[in-house]
């Protein structure tokens, strides 16, 4: 290695001396580098097969390969390291009943005694609705990593899980003061919980707004809003009724700063947090929400942070400021804390879905904007929906908010037709 490297520096040497670099000289140049990757592999390789030995059953020259590379042995085993720490954070645990039930116990105490509480979610507490999460093992994020396609098809037919519906419930007995999600699929919305009470970060793939309307104008529809939409481009392909600007989507995609009043409704989701003595985390890998530092209190001195508490089943960066991490799963968690709080299981019911009055009715000539389907009134009375005339559409990712940005900074290429 070394004898390679004194090559390439007084290749390069020569070069500057000369201030002339030829095609021969630039052809050694190279070449003297395509050898040291060479030679630099090959010790790799061997020092690999080596360290993979017991150390009993090494032979004196393989021991003597370790010596003369300490570098590169250090180096595998710093990777070797780094890897399995890697594999832990993806693994999946899970609590034995009793430890859950304790860890729900304290759960249940913490939020009875507390003045102020906030939920955060993430995609966690979808997986129960069909809505894969994103880091999980099977979720979207780690599927398009393995080049799979992920199939979007059940996405309007998802319904608020369990969990959505206790969240809705505590805030309606006063247990819970402000919800904060990361989840763009509508569904605590759905649930019942009051607007005011909801900061959708990155958006609600159900509402498109008029920005060039003064209050913006927001319109919920009972589709899927962002087929037409793309990275950083948000147009819906729909127009305002008043102004007749184009509308847009709410979908925060990676990258972008959101500061759409609503359904972000930042300010809520800063008040809440500045008043949490506790802070209730459910089903997100707490990767971005980490990064809002308004979320987490840190300007108050360590003693007067809110309690955290964290159910999760993968390891999350902020486990070890948790009061409790619990390892299950969100749905549950929430059953045995609604036992524990005594508090009515609630249901969800699509009577009482408050999308279908919140929703603005397509105008005539829009009926054909889209060909997403409809999420159905609760009469059963299927809404018109501008379907695709019996044809099976392929449901991978394409338009939508779904998997969105993940080919952001990667190169695209463009076949030359
Ligand atoms: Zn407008």
């Amino acid at each position: 290695m070394a004898s390679s490297s004194q090559l390439r520096c007084n290749v390069m040497a020569e070069v500057a001396d000369t201030g002339v670099s030829s095609r021969a000289e630039r052809k050694a140049l190279e070449k003297a580098r395509i050898l040291q990757r060479e030679s630099e592999r090959k010790i790799f390789r061997l020092v690999g097969r080596v360290l993979k030995k017991p150390e009993a059953e090494r032979s004196e020259e393989e021991a003597a390969v370790l010596l003369l590379h300490t570098d590169t042995a250090k180096e595998l085993s710093r990777r070797h390291v780094r890897s399995r720490v890697l594999k832990r954070k993806q693994e999946e645990v899970y609590d034995d009943a009793e430890g859950l039930q304790n860890k729900v116990r304290q759960l249940a105490v913490a939020i009875k005694q507390a003045h102020h509480v906030v939920v955060y979610t993430g995609a966690g507490i979808s997986t129960a609705a069909s809505i894969p999460d994103y880091r999980g093992p099977n979720g979207v994020w780690t599927q398009l990593q393995k080049g799979r396609i992920v199939n979007s098809s059940d996405l309007s037919k998802a319904e608020p899980t369990l969990t959505h519906m206790c969240i809705r419930m505590l805030h309606k007995e006063k247990m819970v003061n402000h919800v904060v999600s990361q989840n763009c699929d509508g569904l605590h919305m759905r649930s019942g919980l009051p607007r005011n009470a909801l900061s959708e970060l990155h958006g609600n793939m159900f509402i498109e707004v008029c920005t060039s309307c003064s209050p913006v104008r927001e319109c919920v529809r009972l589709f899927d809003v962002t087929e037409r939409t793309s990275l950083h481009r948000h147009g819906t392909g729909r127009r305002c009724s008043q102004c007749s600007g184009e509308l847009r989507d709410t979908i925060v995609h990676f990258g972008e700063r959101g500061t759409l009043e609503q359904p972000l409704n930042w300010r809520g989701a800063a008040d809440a947090a500045e008043r949490a003595d506790v802070i209730l985390c459910l089903g997100s890998s707490l990767k971005v929400l980490k990064k809002y530092a308004c979320l987490w209190g840190m300007n108050r001195p360590a003693s007067k942070r809110p309690k955290l508490y964290i159910v999760n089943l993968q390891w999350t960066p902020k486990d070890d400021l948790a009061t409790v991490k619990i390892n299950g799963k969100c749905d549950d968690v929430m059953s045995l804390l609604m036992e524990e709080l005594d508090i009515q299981m609630p249901v969800y019911d699509r009577a009482d879905d408050p999308i279908f009055t919140l929703a603005t009715p397509l105008r005539p000539e829009e009926v054909d904007s889209h060909t997403r389907e409809v999420i159905a009134p609760p009469d059963g009375e299927q809404e018109f929906s501008a379907d695709t005339g019996g044809q099976e559409e392929d449901t991978a990712v394409q338009g939508g908010w779904f998997g969105r940005g993940y080919n952001k900074g990667r190169k695209k290429k463009k076949k030359a037709t």
